[in-house]
């Protein structure tokens, strides 16, 4: 046999995919062919390097699993965002329709009118209290997880 047909058995001898017939007799040229020996001494290095690789992926999983996660974090803190201001928009649409129409209401009293007014201030000024606070956790949450 030559020293090509025993380079293609290289390979299936280190993975234990070559018959009994084919491994006794690359075996015995290997002691007597010092190109094939080194030879496999090549492929088994790169054997080594492919092994750690597939050794490698299910970290690679649970690195896209933490980036999926970020994705899922930051979507959530849109949605919250989006819905805190678009809710305030609304509240202070609503409020200053109603101020409208109250202040020009003559059959009111200015103590119902004042009242309501210093009710909706205040709710305004809640309103965007908890917002800056919600995003204040929001931001010492994160650090937590890295600290995790
Ligand atoms: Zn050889």
């Amino acid at each position: 046999m030559s020293c090509d047909k025993f380079k293609d058995l290289l390979m299936g001898y280190l993975d234990d995919e070559i018959s009994e017939q084919e491994r006794v007799e690359l075996e015995k040229h290997l002691t007597e062919c010092d190109e094939c020996t080194k030879e496999l001494a090549d492929f088994k290095d790169l054997k080594s390097i492919t092994d750690d690789i597939t050794l490698y992926q299910p970290e690679d999983e649970v690195f896209d699993q933490y980036w999926s996660s970020i994705y899922n974090r930051i979507e959530r803190a849109a949605g919250w965002i989006i819905l805190s201001v678009s809710g305030m928009v609304l509240l202070f649409y609503a409020g200053y329709m109603m101020i409208e129409e109250i202040i020009h209401d003559e059959t009111l009293s200015w103590v119902f009118k004042g009242a309501l007014l210093a009710f909706i201030a205040a709710l305004s000024v809640l309103l965007v209290s908890v917002l800056r606070e919600r995003l204040n956790t929001r931001k010492k949450d994160r650090y937590k997880d890295v600290r995790r």
